[in-house]
């Protein structure tokens, strides 16, 4: 076995909730521990917030919000604020994947979404600041109507563990740079590294209350800020059965907007025309093994044309072959735990839930150190309607189906309520265009790219169905968490 030893663990981190620029316990006095996914470990010591933390940091965002000492602040100033938080994201990187690591498993080695990508982010949204402009309306003899961006108010941002920095990034950068103030409640499974970035933010001089964090369980901190009256905007990314819930909170509250990223199952659709089998086999293995198959958009499903179906999946396998399983903390280790002893489990009843169904099943790659390891599995259901093919298993497990004409890969493409994104593979442009008009969510053809590669971060997303809905990245992206209002002066 080609394991790696776990290296030197960090000390247990002890932690607040971040109210007003100050460390500031819980006011109910609860603490929650979080273990390593690894070896089970305790490496952090949380609060276990309640609703009055969030009727805290929400009242603190909200003055700050109110007078201005961001909102009002010129264009200019943030833009500089945000690239110094940049800045030192990038400094503090190593430190930031380490934390995120030893909470949740992602190796430190994974370039993919890591501090550094999410520095990449923050710096986009800092510098697009100043060139979201507004409009001018043709409108009547002696009136002028405008219509111009202004922050929304107080964003609750409430992010998962699979990323944990750059989720925070995603939804903190855009929203910090559009001027609103940010309520923060990152996963209870990996808690650090959001704490750190808040300080670092701090420290860049980005103003005491603008950007304050409350750590917690979701259904308590969570429920508690998507309800809260005084929130403007829910930023929420997590499973669409959250999604549903934070929606739903929306719409009993205030109104008010909603942008959830929710789950996926994604498909990678490859057609057997003279496409370099074994460079697309290095893509889909490479993509379904990193950060141990918890991403979103994964390709979790493959289409392959009948013909090149069985050379395809020995390719895979191959592949997974090279993995190094290991201490996530290790710079020498590729595959890590997965987040939790739960989501193991969760993750092994899909897979014994489709071997008792029939379907064939191959376990990949090197033996692992046991703990909340899985290794990547290839599995083979019998119909779409089986429930590996059609739920999110946010693990390295890779369900294949075959087709014989386009049409029919369109329709399996399709055959999930999910729809965040799609891979196809052809070396027929004709072909590629033809998947891409008929698959429903946004279709990468020909690449596999993590965040930055291809449009870099001017790439924005808009998941369909059970994805979730709202636009997420790139400028459009940062419009989300601007509102446009309209000035009409009659004259
Ligand atoms: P999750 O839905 O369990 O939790 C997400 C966040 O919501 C956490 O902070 C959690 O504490 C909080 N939460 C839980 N219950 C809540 C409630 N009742 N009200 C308000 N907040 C609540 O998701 P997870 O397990 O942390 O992350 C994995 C999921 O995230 C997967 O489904 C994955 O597809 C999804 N995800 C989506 C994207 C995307 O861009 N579409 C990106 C990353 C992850």
């Amino acid at each position: 076995m080609n394991a790696h030893t776990p290296s030197r663990p960090l000390p247990v981190a002890v932690l607040d909730n971040l109210i007003e620029g100050r460390a500031t316990p819980s006011a109910g006095g609860g603490r929650r521990t979080v273990v390593s996914a690894y070896d089970g470990r305790t490496v952090c010591d949380l609060p276990a917030g309640d609703p009055r933390d969030v009727d805290a940091a929400v009242a603190s965002a909200l003055a700050a919000f109110e007078d201005g000492r961001w909102s009002r602040r010129p264009p200019s100033w943030r833009k500089a604020c945000l690239l110094r938080w940049a800045d030192a994201v990038q400094q503090h990187a190593a430190e930031l994947d380490l934390l995120d690591a030893a909470d949740m498993g992602k190796p430190v080695s994974v370039g993919a979404y890591s501090a550094r990508s999410a520095a990449d982010l923050i710096r986009f949204n800092a510098e697009a600041i100043d060139k979201v402009f507004g409009e001018t309306l043709p409108s009547a003899d002696l009136s002028l109507v405008l219509q111009r961006w202004t922050p929304r108010g107080v964003v609750a941002a409430i992010t998962p563990w699979n990323f944990p920095v750059f989720n925070v990034a995603l939804k903190v950068a855009p929203a910090l740079a559009a001027g609103n103030t940010v309520v923060l409640k990152p996963s209870e499974l990996s808690p650090r590294s959001a704490q750190t970035l808040a300080a670092l933010a701090l420290d860049a001089g980005v103003p005491p209350g603008v950007f304050n964090v409350v750590q917690g369980d979701g259904e308590v901190v969570g429920q508690a800020l998507s309800r809260h009256p005084d929130v403007a905007m829910t930023a929420f990314t997590g499973s669409t059965e959250v999604g549903r819930l934070v929606l739903t909170s929306a719409a009993q509250s205030n109104l008010r907007p909603v942008v959830a990223e929710c789950g996926g199952k994604s498909p990678h659709v490859v057609v057997d025309d003279g496409v370099d089998l074994a460079a697309v086999a290095a893509r889909i293995a490479g993509a379904l093994v990193t950060n141990q198959g918890q991403i979103c958009s994964v390709g979790s499903r493959l289409i392959v044309q009948a013909s090149a179906a069985e050379r395809l999946v020995d390719e895979i396998l191959v592949h997974f072959e090279a993995l190094v399983p290991g201490d996530p903390c290790d710079p020498g280790t590729t595959f890590g735990p997965l987040c939790s002893a739960t989501q193991r489990d969760r993750v092994a009843a899909f897979i014994d839930g489709a071997r008792e169904s029939g379907a064939r099943v191959i376990e990949g790659g090197p033996p692992t150190p046991g703990g909340a390891f899985v290794r990547p599995v290839i599995v083979f259901p019998r119909s779409t309607a089986d429930v590996i093919w059609r739920e999110e298993v946010f693990g390295p497990v890779l369900s294949v189906m075959t087709f014989d004409d386009i049409d029919e890969a369109i329709g399996l493409a399709n055959s999930t309520a999910y729809g965040l994104l799609a891979y196809v593979w052809s070396k027929d442009l004709v072909t590629g265009m033809r998947l891409a008009d008929g698959i429903r969510s946004s279709v990468v053809l020909n690449a596999a790219p993590p965040a930055g590669e291809g449009p870099g971060h001017g790439f924005s997303s808009e998941p369909v169905a059970a994805s979730g809905l709202g636009v997420e990245g790139g400028v459009e992206g940062l419009k989300s968490y601007l509102r446009r209002q309209t000035v009409w002066i009659n004259y």
